[in-house]
C-alpha cells in the first residue's frame, strides 16, 4: 500500500516536537508525530470515479446510501438489499445474535456485506462500531486504557500506535469504521464521559486526536489493515452547563450535562472546542460525527452554521457527516420536520437505527416536494461515496482478511496496552516511598473490590454498552498482575473489604468508580463511594503502609483517603493489561504520567479547569510524581 496513488500530494511531513504549556508555564517535550507520517490524498480527488457512478444512482439508491440502520433492529436482512442501505453499525449493546465472539462478529459483518453486494451497483456497506479502547465489544480484544489515561502519556506516538493496532483488530472482523476518536475537550468533569475525553486542554486534544486519526486510518485510507476514523461529537460536547441536560430513558431520568446546552459566545467556542478537528481534517479524517448537544440553545445535529459554513466551507472537510443515535429525534418539530432541519443543515448520513424505514420515506417525500434540493441530496452521497472509494472498498476484498484472526487479542497487542498502561499511571502521593514495593516484600496484601475485576479495570463502552463489572473478557487483572510480578517466595494475600491485611508488609487498594457510559455516569458529585472508603480505613487500621489504586474515569473527591492512604495512583480505567499497573507498583517502570485533567479538592470547586482566575485544585494540571 503507498501512498504514491498519483492522485493527491503526498507531503512528508517534517519532524517536529511539540512542547505543550500549562499551568505556570512549565514544558513538557511530547514524543513527536510519526516524522514519517504523510498527508492523504484530498477526498474530492476521487470525484471523477463519484461523479460516474453517481451519474448512473436512482433516487432510492441515494437516499439509501445516507441511510444507516442498526444491524438488531433489521426488519430482515434483505432490507440490505431492498433499501440500498449505505450503512450498518453495532452500537453499544448490539452483538451478533450467535453471541460475543471474534467469530460471530465476522460471520456477522460478512453476511451483511454479502447482502449488499447483491444490488445492483454493489456498493459495498461502511460498518461501524464504537471501537474506542480497542475493539472494545468483541470478547478477546486488547481493551487499551481510555482517552483519559491516554492524556495522561502525552505520547502522540503510543496514542499512533494504539489506534494502528485498534484498526487491526476491527479489521480482523472485517468492519471497516469506528466512531473514535473522542476529540471532546471535557470541562466539567461531572460529565458521564469526560473519561472519553484526552484532557480539558484543547492543545492536548489538537495532538493526541490527530495522532488517533492517523493510527486509524494510516497515510492513506486505502490501507487494508487500516479503519475509516470518526472524529466526534461536533461541537461543544463536552462543555455543556450544568442542568441543561436531557431527560434519560426511566420517567424520573435527568441527566444534567449529557447533551446539554453549552453557552459561550463564539470565539470561546471556537478556542476550546474546534481546536481539535482542525488537525483531525489535516490528517484526512473521513468522518465527523455532529454532537446531540446544542450550542446557545441549537441542536448542533441541525445548526447549517456550524456544520455547512464552518465545517465544510470554511475549514474544508470534504467528508461526510454521520449524525449520532437517534440524534434527528431531539431536533424541534416533528419527524419530518426533523429530516428535512438536519439533511439540509449539511447532515450526510443519519444515524436511524430502528426507524431507518421511516427515515428513507420520509427524505424521500422531501425530495420531491422540493423541501429538500437534489443537489442537497447529490453532495451527501457525493462525500460518502468519495469515502468508500478513498477506502478501496469497490476493488479491495470487502471481506474479512482470515490472515488476521491470530493476531487478534494476541501477544504482540497485549504488550502495547501494558505500555500504555504503564505510561498513563499518574502517582499523586508516595509519602515515605512507599512505592516502589520491593519484590521481595514477605507478604503484600490486595484489597479492594476492584483488585480481581476485569470490567471495573474496562470501564464503560467493554463488551456493554455502559460497560460491567465482573470477567466480561480476556485479561489481567491487577490481583492476577501482582501475583506474577512478585518474587516465588512473596505470599499475596486477597480480600475485596480489606480485611485480614494484618501482619502483612503493604497493602495494595483498588477501589474506584463502577463503569458508566453516557448520560448515566452523570453525577452532581463524583467521589469514592462510602464503602470503598472503609476498605480503606480497615487496612490503615491495622497499621500496615497503604497504596491505593483507583481505576475511575475522572478525578473524584479523595476526602478521607488522603489520611489512610500513604500513597496514590490514578490508573483511570486502564483496560485488560493489568501488568501494566505492577509494572509501576513494583518499580519495573517509574512512572511518567502527568495529569490531563484538574484534581479538584472540593466538589464545589467543579467546573475547575487549568487556566481558571482562581485555580486552586488538590492537583494540578500537568501533576504527577516519579520515583
Ligand atoms: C454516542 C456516540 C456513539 C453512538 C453509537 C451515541 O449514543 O453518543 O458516541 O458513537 O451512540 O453507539
Ligand atoms: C446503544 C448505544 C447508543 C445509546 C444511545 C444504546 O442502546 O447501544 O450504542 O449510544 O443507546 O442512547
Amino acid at each position: 500500500m503507498s501512498s504514491g496513488s498519483g492522485r493527491g500530494l503526498a507531503v512528508r511531513r517534517g519532524f517536529v516536537i511539540i512542547a505543550i504549556l500549562w499551568g505556570g508555564g512549565c514544558a513538557e517535550v511530547l514524543d513527536s508525530i510519526d516524522p514519517d507520517a504523510v498527508s492523504p490524498p484530498p477526498l474530492s480527488s476521487f470525484d471523477p470515479q463519484v461523479d460516474e457512478l453517481l451519474a448512473r444512482m436512482t433516487l432510492d439508491e441515494k437516499i439509501g446510501q445516507m441511510t444507516q440502520a442498526d444491524q438488531q433492529f433489521l426488519r430482515d436482512v434483505t432490507d440490505i438489499e431492498a433499501l440500498f442501505l449505505g450503512s450498518l453499525l453495532s452500537g453499544g449493546d448490539s452483538d451478533p445474535a450467535e453471541g460475543n465472539s471474534f467469530e460471530a462478529w465476522r460471520d456477522m459483518y460478512e453476511h451483511y456485506q454479502a447482502q449488499a453486494l447483491k444490488t445492483r451497483l454493489r456498493i459495498p456497506l461502511l460498518y461501524g462500531v464504537d471501537a474506542v479502547h480497542g475493539h472494545s465489544n468483541v470478547e478477546g480484544a486488547v481493551i487499551f486504557p481510555h482517552n483519559i489515561g491516554l492524556g495522561c502519556t502525552r505520547n502522540a506516538l503510543l496514542v499512533e500506535e494504539i489506534s494502528r493496532v485498534t484498526a487491526l483488530e476491527v479489521r480482523a472482523t472485517g468492519i471497516n469504521w469506528t466512531f473514535a476518536p473522542c476529540v471532546t475537550v471535557p470541562r466539567d468533569d461531572r460529565w458521564g464521559r469526560t473519561y472519553e475525553g484526552f484532557s480539558e486542554d484543547p492543545e492536548l486534544v489538537r495532538i493526541l486526536g490527530e495522532a488517533a486519526v492517523r493510527g486509524l486510518q494510516g497515510a492513506n485510507l486505502s490501507d487494508p489493515l487500516r479503519i475509516l476514523a470518526c472524529a466526534k461529537h461536533y461541537l461543544g460536547d463536552g462543555g455543556t452547563t450544568w442542568g441543561t441536560g436531557t431527560v434519560g430513558r426511566g420517567e424520573n431520568d435527568f441527566y444534567p450535562l449529557d447533551r446539554g446546552d453549552t453557552r459561550l459566545d463564539e470565539a470561546e467556542f471556537r478556542r476550546i472546542h474546534l481546536v481539535p478537528y482542525l488537525s483531525s481534517i489535516a490528517a484526512g479524517v473521513g468522518s465527523i460525527m455532529p454532537s446531540y448537544n446544542s450550542w446557545n440553545g441549537e441542536k448542533l445535529s441541525g445548526h447549517r452554521y456550524m456544520l455547512t459554513d464552518v465545517l465544510k466551507g470554511e475549514l474544508g472537510f470534504e467528508g461526510f457527516l454521520i449524525s449520532d443515535y437517534n440524534a434527528i429525534d431531539e431536533l424541534p418539530g416533528d419527524y419530518r420536520e426533523q429530516v428535512k432541519r438536519s439533511v439540509n443543515a449539511g447532515m450526510d448520513m443519519m444515524m436511524v437505527p430502528d426507524k431507518y424505514r421511516l427515515f428513507i420515506s420520509t427524505l424521500k417525500e422531501l425530495v420531491e416536494a422540493g423541501e429538500v434540493p437534489v443537489a442537497r441530496i447529490d453532495d451527501a452521497v457525493r462525500r460518502i461515496l468519495r469515502v468508500k472509494f478513498a477506502m478501496n472498498l469497490f476493488e479491495g476484498s470487502q471481506m474479512a482478511d482470515r490472515a488476521l484472526a491470530e493476531r487478534f487479542g494476541g501477544p504482540e497487542h497485549r504488550a502495547l496496552g501494558r505500555e500504555a498502561v504503564r505510561q498513563s499511571l499518574v502517582l499523586l502521593k508516595n509519602e515515605g516511598s512507599v512505592l516502589p514495593i520491593p519484590k521481595t516484600a514477605a507478604r503484600i496484601h490486595v484489597a479492594g473490590r476492584g483488585a480481581d475485576d476485569i470490567g471495573m479495570q474496562c470501564g464503560g463502552w467493554t463488551i456493554r454498552w455502559q460497560g460491567a463489572l465482573g470477567p466480561i473478557t480476556e485479561g489481567t487483572t491487577i490481583l492476577q498482575a501482582i501475583r506474577r510480578s512478585a518474587s516465588a517466595e512473596t505470599v499475596v494475600t486477597h480480600s475485596p473489604d480489606g480485611s485480614g491485611s494484618e501482619g502483612a508488609d503493604v497493602a495494595v487498594i483498588v477501589i474506584g468508580e463502577a463503569p458508566y457510559a453516557e448520560f448515566l455516569g452523570d453525577r452532581a458529585e463524583p467521589a469514592l463511594t462510602a464503602a470503598d472508603i472503609q476498605t480503606v480505613r480497615t487496612v490503615k487500621s491495622s497499621g500496615i503502609a497503604t497504596v491505593v489504586v483507583l481505576l475511575t474515569g475522572r478525578p473524584v473527591r479523595l476526602g478521607p483517603i488522603m489520611e489512610s492512604s500513604d500513597a496514590i495512583v490514578a490508573a483511570w480505567w486502564p483496560g485488560t493489561e493489568g501488568l501494566g499497573v505492577s509494572d509501576v507498583l513494583f518499580g519495573e517502570f517509574n512512572p511518567t504520567g502527568r495529569l490531563s485533567f484538574t484534581w479538584p479538592r472540593e466538589l464545589i470547586q467543579l467546573p475547575m479547569n487549568v487556566g481558571d482566575a482562581d485555580y486552586d485544585p488538590l492537583y494540578p494540571y500537568g501533576f504527577g510524581l516519579s520515583y
